[in-house]
């Protein structure tokens, strides 16, 4: 069975843009699965599509064999969105803390967890520093962080990387490989193909809305490696509408 099963989904927004045309896919348990594409590919939408913040007009798509409509599908996710807002009163445990009420999970667990998790993405020293001081990368690990706090089967990550150096970036990459090893699967939207090529092990791309391609990595990289497979994909596309 695949974690996640997408078939035939398209969206098309009030303004007219169709941001997902009939794109159909399947991810495979503890596989870590890149979405690529250039901005306003429709990644960030499939992704909305996934976790029904975006309702798509046409199509299914399910999670662990459920619809993804259902609520009940859904908290077996974790989900870091693309440039997530946070409340910058709280400190970074208060955040957690409150992220694990929402899963509605007992106290202790939620200490527990808050515990593991600021020492798996380098945060401990700061758990009691509130938001509004966090730098860019910061705010990255403790989103990663959250995304975890119910220990989710399948971690749904926008963007991970933006806004990280390279040693965060390293340490983002250590935590999904041990993640995968754990038994969960992965489905992660990226930029950095550089960093992606070492870690994902199945891509889809993404072009105005169409699925262009998709295979193994070792595949798509066979000739070449990602970043120019990618550049030489997207430059012989037919172009319909101006790129957002
Ligand atoms: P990506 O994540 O690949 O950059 P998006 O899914 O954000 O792409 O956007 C796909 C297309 O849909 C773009 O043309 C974008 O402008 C458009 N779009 C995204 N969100 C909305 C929205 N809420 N309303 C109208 N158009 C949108």
């Amino acid at each position: 069975m695949s974690v996640l099963s997408i078939q035939q989904v398209s969206k098309k927004y009030q303004n007219g843009v169709l941001a997902l045309d009939d794109v159909s896919l399947d991810v495979a348990p503890q596989q870590i699965f890149g979405l690529l594409g250039p901005n306003g590919a429709g990644k960030t939408t499939l992704i909305k599509c996934i976790l029904d913040l975006v309702r798509s007009d046409q199509g299914q798509i399910s999670i662990l064999g459920q619809p993804s409509t259902q609520a009940s599908s859904r908290i077996k996710l974790g989900y870091l969105p693309e440039d997530h807002l946070m409340p910058e009163h709280l400190n970074a445990e208060q955040l957690l803390d409150f992220v694990g009420q929402l899963f509605e999970l007992p106290v202790r667990i939620r200490k527990e967890r808050i515990d593991t998790l600021l020492n798996q993405v380098g945060l401990e020293s700061r758990r009691k520093s509130k938001l509004k001081t966090f730098s860019k990368g910061m705010r990255q690990r403790l989103g990663m962080a959250q995304a975890m706090i119910n220990h989710p089967q399948v971690l749904i990550l926008d963007e991970p990387n933006e806004g990280l150096d390279p040693l965060g970036r390293a340490d983002i990459k250590d935590l999904l490989l041990q993640l995968k090893g754990a038994g969960a699967t992965i489905f992660i939207s990226s930029h950095v193909l550089a960093e992606i090529e070492t870690f994902c092990d199945h891509v889809a791309i993404l072009h105005e809305g169409k699925l262009i391609r998709e295979g193994s990595m070792k595949e798509l990289t066979a000739a070449q490696d990602l970043e120019h497979y990618f550049v030489e994909l997207i430059r012989n596309q037919p172009t319909t509408s101006e790129a957002v």
